[in-house]
């Protein structure tokens, strides 16, 4: 089969606004010829910026967008053979529809009959033939932003961007569109960007799902593969409700957690710290068979199914189930092996660049870093050392240790969170959090933007300011190449 052609890439685009707000540092992404293309990400995550670039509403800071294979990055968006629909539908409310969706044709200069034609076969597509000479105000919801897609796809769009088109209806009319629009972009045969916060809504619609957070890509799949092999935490969080323990690859296909081993599908080496990830639809609850015992905490009819959770050890469990169960129940759970999706750890995580200080007799050795300053014990950095009159001396040779570049890292369980603003090293506010099994992650960004992730059993919020305390004898260094100027 030959090879779809790309009709978007966008390459290396930086997008600040104001100089400060920089909503993403480098994004890459291709979108091919006739795909149904979702950016999927939690509100201020930078969907609508792409898309409005894509656009041409806003240009790139750097970076190139290429439409087959050209630099459109700087067209403005009349030029560009791309169409959006809005979430508000900017409808004309004083002209008809047929007026509405001819607008752009008559600026064109098109003859009368070829836009009568265009109008009809637009109000086709989207189910409303015949509505020509409706006015807009008697119109439902549902049927304007029918209108205002039709609006769009009349100039014959290579590309539609649909920017968050369906959130102003209510939840019949939503999925009613949303298969519409499925069925709008088959028979166009077009490329469509869609943008949205639902993840429902991107499951049900798309060819490919783009998950963002934060200005950045998190995973690009089919909807099946960002649900079942989510690639980081942040996806199988965002997706779909989830089960995440934490673990430990112990034997070929065998992984621990939850003080059980179990057979498992993915094959990491033996030792890997895992993340283990469990939909609750996975976990069967029987009264005699299953790998893990537990004690029913509640059960809640949600239509067609249970949730059920469940107290294994420290860890509460979420599972829907069709049968409904008594609170107090002692019950076993099962988890097939192709259940079991594991992540390994992300090692990239809590890594800090620093530099290294001058040694001396007197002061030690000190190391800074972009939120703290700190002693290290010299063995912790280098291994063989010793100190003769003052000096640091390896291998028979004395060291010189000033500007010297080095990266600290601790495991998210060696950190603890503190509301006192002194307590800790480093301050800053909780930005996202995930519940692990029998504790909850946080991620802090501090006032210069590095990110620290700790794990700590207590609950905080989104947006508390916490202070982090990192025990020193918990952090493992190692030297970068290349020297550094020291920072001050
Ligand atoms: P939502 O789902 O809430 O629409 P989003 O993912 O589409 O969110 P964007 O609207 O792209 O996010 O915004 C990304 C970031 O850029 C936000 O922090 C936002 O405040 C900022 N931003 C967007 N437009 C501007 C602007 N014109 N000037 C300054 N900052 C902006």
């Amino acid at each position: 089969m030959k090879k779809k052609e790309n009709l978007i890439e966008l390459r290396h685009i930086k997008k600040c606004f104001d100089g400060n707000t920089v909503v993403t540092e480098d994004f890459n992404l291709e979108v091919k010829k006739g795909e149904f293309v979702t950016f999927l990400g939690p509100s201020g995550c930078g969907k609508t910026t792409i898309l409005r670039m894509i656009g041409g509403f806003e240009l790139p800071t750097s970076g190139e967008i290429l439409l087959n294979g050209e630099d459109i990055s700087i067209l403005p968006p009349n030029k560009r053979p791309i169409n959006t629909v809005f979430q508000k539908y900017a409808l004309f409310p004083h002209l008809n529809v047929y007026d509405n969706i001819a607008f752009g044709l008559k600026l064109k200069k098109l003859p009368k009959k070829e836009q009568d034609e265009k109008v009809r076969h637009a109000l086709e597509i989207v189910d409303l033939e015949g509505f020509e000479k409706r006015s807009i105000q008697t119109l439902s919801g549902g049927q304007q932003q029918r209108i205002a897609i039709a609006r769009a796809i009349v100039n014959e769009p290579e590309l539609l961007l649909l920017d968050e088109p369906l959130s102003a209806l209510d939840y019949k009319m939503r999925k009613e569109m949303q298969l519409e629009l499925k069925n709008m972009h088959k028979k166009l045969g077009i490329t469509f960007i869609f943008v949205t916060h639902d993840q429902e809504e991107a499951l049900t619609m798309s060819d490919k799902i783009v998950v963002m957070a934060d200005g950045e890509i998190q995973q690009v799949g089919t909807p099946e593969e960002i649900y079942n092999e989510p690639s980081n935490l942040f996806v199988a969080d965002f997706i779909g409700e989830s089960n995440i323990f934490k673990g430990r690859v112990v034997e070929k296909k065998k992984v621990s957690f939850c003080g059980t081993v179990f057979d498992c599908v993915d094959d990491y080496e033996i030792g890997t710290v895992i993340d283990a990830v469990v939909r609750p639809e996975d976990i069967q609850i029987s009264a005699a068979e299953g790998q893990i015992q537990g004690e029913i905490l509640s059960s809640d009819f949600k239509g067609t199914f249970y949730i059920v959770f469940v107290r294994s050890g420290k860890n509460e469990i979420e599972i829907h189930s069709l049968k409904n169960f008594q609170p107090g129940t002692t019950v076993k759970l099962y988890i097939a092996p192709d259940s079991i999706h594991l992540i390994p750890y992300d090692s990239s995580i809590n890594h800090y660049e620093g530099v290294l200080g001058a040694y001396s007799e007197e002061k030690g050795l000190y190391a800074e870093f972009s939120d703290f300053s700190w002693d290290i014990k010299p063995e912790q950095i280098f291994s063989d050392i010793k100190i003769e009159n003052g000096h640091l001396i390896k291998n028979g040779q004395p060291i010189q240790t000033e500007g010297l570049r080095i990266e600290a890292s601790f495991q998210p369980s060696a950190a603890q969170l503190s509301d006192d603003a002194q307590a800790g090293v480093v301050q800053g506010r909780i930005i996202s959090f995930l519940y692990v099994g029998d504790h909850y992650r946080y991620t802090v960004r501090s006032k210069s933007e590095e990110d620290y992730v700790v794990d700590d059993e207590y609950l905080w919020n989104q947006e508390d300011y916490v202070s982090i305390l990192i025990p020193k004898e918990k952090v493992s260094y190692r030297i970068l190449n290349g020297k550094n100027k020291i920072v001050k």
